[in-house]
């Protein structure tokens, strides 16, 4: 089961593209009576890119001080975990690192965002058009080709317990979609995810955009095959988002666990 009591996936105003203060998405989350919640900032490294989506180690600093703050305050309402969304970049795994253990983290969950190209990084979950257009340019096969290689490189190496939105790559380009090549792929990232004892995210900002989570049914599947737990992130950037679509989680994992008897023949 996915426990709904506990958003596992929050920003804040320090990513730069969230609005809001830690503190007020604290109190939406006890507000909604959420039980527990994980602040899962950017941490980038490397990047070539237009703008930033991530925190500096100022910014960092400042997490932490104001999140330890607010974990005291509010004690007695609902727990407060500080973690970090780290995004892979294969050229910098020893400096990653290095950033990483500069703090503690109540949880480190590993995404992978930007492709590097010939004229920069794209960012392959953004749906502005110029990165459609970079995709479209990279060919979008080979971008989900190396996105679930480079992938696993990073749950090989990076100290990650949550493997975030692991269809990321295939949320805005209209022709993304998965060839048989791209499920072997993706068969052998979760066998890896499920050697590394990692949670898998149901990402509920797909709800906003395409009706249902990210990943898709499919690959939920393929996760509670492997008996990898599954933990819940509204991804929110925004107060009013911690918590959404949580609601629907339950009646998600009923389709989860219909369509494997389905497709067992039970
Ligand atoms: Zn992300
Ligand atoms: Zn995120």
């Amino acid at each position: 089961m996915i426990d709904t009591t506990v958003d596992n996936h929050i920003h804040t105003r320090l990513c730069h593209h969230a609005r809001g203060e830690l503190e007020e998405y604290v109190l939406s989350a006890i507000n909604k009576g959420l039980r527990k919640i994980f602040f899962l900032e950017h941490l980038e490294v490397g990047i070539d890119y237009f703008e930033s989506t991530w925190l500096t180690d100022d910014d960092f600093a400042y997490y932490h001080a104001e999140g330890k703050r607010l974990r005291e305050k509010y004690r007695d309402e609902i727990s407060i975990g500080l973690g970090v969304e780290v995004g892979y970049n294969p050229r910098c795994v020893t400096e990653i690192e290095q950033r990483l253990a500069l703090q503690t983290w109540d949880r480190i969950g590993i995404s992978y965002h930007f492709l590097e190209t010939d004229s920069g990084h794209l960012n392959m979950v953004s749906s502005k058009q110029i990165n459609i257009d970079r995709l479209d340019q990279y060919g979008i096969d080979d971008v989900l080709d190396r996105y679930y290689k480079d992938l696993m490189d990073a749950v090989k190496k990076l100290p990650g317990q949550v493997l975030c939105h692991i269809d990321a790559a295939l949320r805005h380009h209209p022709k993304a979609k998965l060839k048989p090549s791209h499920h072997a792929l993706l068969d052998e990232l979760l066998d890896l995810v499920a050697d590394k004892n990692m949670y898998l995210e149901v990402n509920t900002s797909g709800y906003k955009t395409k009706g249902e989570p990210y990943p898709s049914l499919t690959i939920l599947k393929k996760a509670v095959k492997r008996n990898i737990p599954l933990v819940a992130g509204s991804d929110a950037h925004c107060p009013e988002d911690v918590g959404r679509y949580f609601d629907r989680l339950p009646g998600l994992m009923e389709k989860i666990i219909d369509r494997g008897q389905v497709a067992d023949g039970v």
